[in-house]
């Protein structure tokens, strides 16, 4: 008995799921983009009674994502995850 219908048909999902595309938006996707967030903060204080900001300092944020281009879906957070994500679409 000849099962090549079946085999076909697997072989269609097996190349599918190769292809890196945004779980959101269905785009190909070939990088991410990593976003991090930011913060800017000053010291607040009043020198004769004017607001006085100094002390600029930038503090980069815990959370870090890596995100589909298109859409800025956020694919994981995890850097290997990340990695292994780009990784598959060279197969
Ligand atoms: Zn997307």
């Amino acid at each position: 008995m000849s099962r090549s219908t079946c085999g076909d048909g697997l072989s269609k999902i097996y190349e599918s799921n190769k292809m890196n595309k945004c779980p959101k938006c269905g785009k190909e996707i070939n990088k991410l983009i990593n976003i991090q967030e930011v913060y800017v903060l000053f010291d607040f204080k009043l020198e004769k009674k004017e607001v006085v900001y100094c002390n600029r300092k930038e503090d980069i944020s815990d959370s870090i994502a890596y995100c589909c281009p298109e859409c800025r879906y956020e694919i994981t957070g995890m850097e290997e995850d990340a990695v292994e994500f780009l990784k598959e679409k060279k197969q």
